[in-house]
């Protein structure tokens, strides 16, 4: 199979781009820049746009396996969210009440900040703003929906940023089957992420940024990337491969690779949409523990994607698993119970991607001058934004700007690492296990299901 058929066929969004994704430049032997940077996800592409804005004289290469945008940032459910990384809590506890709320208000921030650069550099991604709507189909779904709310008020966020729906105000907005009320947010956008990834790309470019993809590095070292076509030194070198981190000579169990799955319908006629409404593009999500997430897409088909943290052993990637067909199914069935009127559509794309999920549950943007080294990811599956403040940040610490960015609390933080195996695949197939058959009580009996306390702390933020 060729390479651009195997990039297509990641995800809707690689499938739907114009034009051709034939490979940049491989990297042609030894060189030597001023930062290296490994991996051309969001991370690594906000990191070099960053850098290169603020010292256009610097020398920058970005080292990609595959293609820009082939990993999570090609894949996701577009979602530009407030969402934080993590778990709040966690930062609460490391940075105090007004250290999450800084927080929180840096990823709100963040999502005008990314509009901002989309525009000024023309870069074509579908981006609307809409807002997010989180609803709830249950009892025990309505009673995390109030409870995260008050949650939210606690850390600083007010109606403007997040407000309580009826069941009437969300008919209003679209046509979602089964649901009892749920939270509206301004604050989240809607894109064709691989589209944002691959122009941000062509960005970097435009700013004097070398990219070389299907370059896979094999080892870090303060001031080398080794890769099998040569070894780039640099005064700094930057990991930003999140989920496929283990992938690298000595970092095995820096991030457990979690899969997560997401399905496309054909395009709907306009009779449809005329019974769905959703004509203001907000983001959708229910609340349940495995919870379910889509988009109204560009062209006019729905996007659906599920939780299920599916975990293989020893943090592999398989490209075999991302198309499970139980979980596809599962997805399905979650569109033709909230989507009755799409019943009848094709599907027509499945795919998978993974996210980095860190042990302590929270992010981390790291840079040690002595050694070069600077590392941001363990954004949990809420990465977007994330990674744009990851990116940036990372410019700052670099450069030695003391900006508000790089006394956010995820900065400097050292994630321990995962257990040895079997441990891991233990423990997140436990986790796994649990909130699934949560969801499952939850659905037969409409009470909440107790047995998601025991793994609270273990399951990533919402
Ligand atoms: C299905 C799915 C849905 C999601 N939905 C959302 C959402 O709606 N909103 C949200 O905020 N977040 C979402 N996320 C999470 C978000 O996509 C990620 O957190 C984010 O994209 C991570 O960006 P990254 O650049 O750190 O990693 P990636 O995008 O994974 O990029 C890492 C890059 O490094 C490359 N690479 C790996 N190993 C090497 C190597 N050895 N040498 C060179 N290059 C290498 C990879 O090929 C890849 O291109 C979702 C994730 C998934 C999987």
């Amino acid at each position: 199979m060729s390479d651009e058929r195997r990039w297509r066929e990641r995800s809707l969004w690689l499938d739907v781009l114009p034009g051709s994704l034939g490979p940049r430049l491989a990297l042609p032997g030894d060189r030597a820049y001023d930062v290296a940077i490994v991996g051309a996800g969001f991370t690594g592409l906000w990191t070099a746009y960053a850098l290169a804005v603020a010292d256009p004289a610097l020398r920058i290469v970005v080292l990609e396996a595959e293609t820009a945008g082939f990993g999570a940032s090609g894949r996701n459910a577009g979602f530009v969210s407030a969402g934080i990384a993590g778990q709040a809590a966690v930062y609460e506890r490391r940075a105090g009440l007004e250290g999450v709320i800084r927080a929180e208000r840096a990823m709100v921030e963040g999502i005008d900040w990314i509009g901002a650069v989309v525009a000024a550099e023309g870069i074509a991604c579908s981006w609307v703003k809409g807002g997010s709507l989180r609803v709830a189909t249950s009892a025990p779904q309505l009673a995390r929906v109030q409870a995260g709310l008050k949650e939210k008020r606690r850390r600083g966020l007010g109606p403007a940023d997040t407000s309580f729906v009826t069941l009437e105000e969300i008919r209003a907005r679209l046509a979602i089957e089964g649901a009892l009320g749920g939270v509206f947010t301004p604050h989240c956008a809607r894109v064709n992420p691989a589209a944002l990834a691959r122009g941000l790309a062509e960005a970097c470019e435009r700013h004097g940024v070398t990219i070389h993809e299907e370059t896979r590095v094999t080892r870090i070292a303060p001031r080398r990337a080794e890769t099998l076509r040569g070894t780039v030194t640099a005064e700094v070198v930057v990991r930003a491969t999140e989920a496929y981190t283990g992938g690298i000579h000595g970092h095995g169990r820096r991030f457990l690779p979690l899969a997560t799955r997401m399905i496309a319908t054909e395009p709907l006629p306009a009779a449809t949409w005329a019974a769905l409404g959703w004509t203001g593009c907000e983001t959708i999500a229910d609340q349940a523990h495995h919870f379910v997430y889509g988009q109204r897409t560009p062209d006019g088909r729905i996007a659906l994607g599920g939780r299920g943290l599916a975990y293989r052993s020893g943090s592999r990637i398989r490209e075999e698993d991302e198309r499970d067909p139980a979980v596809g199914e599962r997805l399905v069935e979650a569109l033709h119970r909230l989507f009755p009127a799409a019943r009848d559509a094709a599907i027509t794309h499945r795919w998978g991607g993974v996210f980095g999920a860190p042990r302590d549950w929270s992010m981390a943007v790291r840079f040690e001058r002595a050694s070069g080294l600077a590392t941001a990811g363990g954004y949990g599956g809420h990465g977007v934004v994330a990674s744009s403040l990851g990116g940036r940040t990372l410019a700052d610490l670099v450069l030695g700007h003391e900006s508000d960015l790089v006394t956010l609390p995820w900065v400097g933080h050292e994630q321990p690492r995962w257990e040895l195996e079997p441990l891991r695949w233990l423990g997140a197939h436990a986790v796994a296990t649990v909130l699934a058959s949560a969801d499952r009580v939850e659905a037969r009996t409409g009470r909440a299901a107790r047995r998601s306390r025991l793994v609270a702390r273990l399951a990533p933020g919402r």
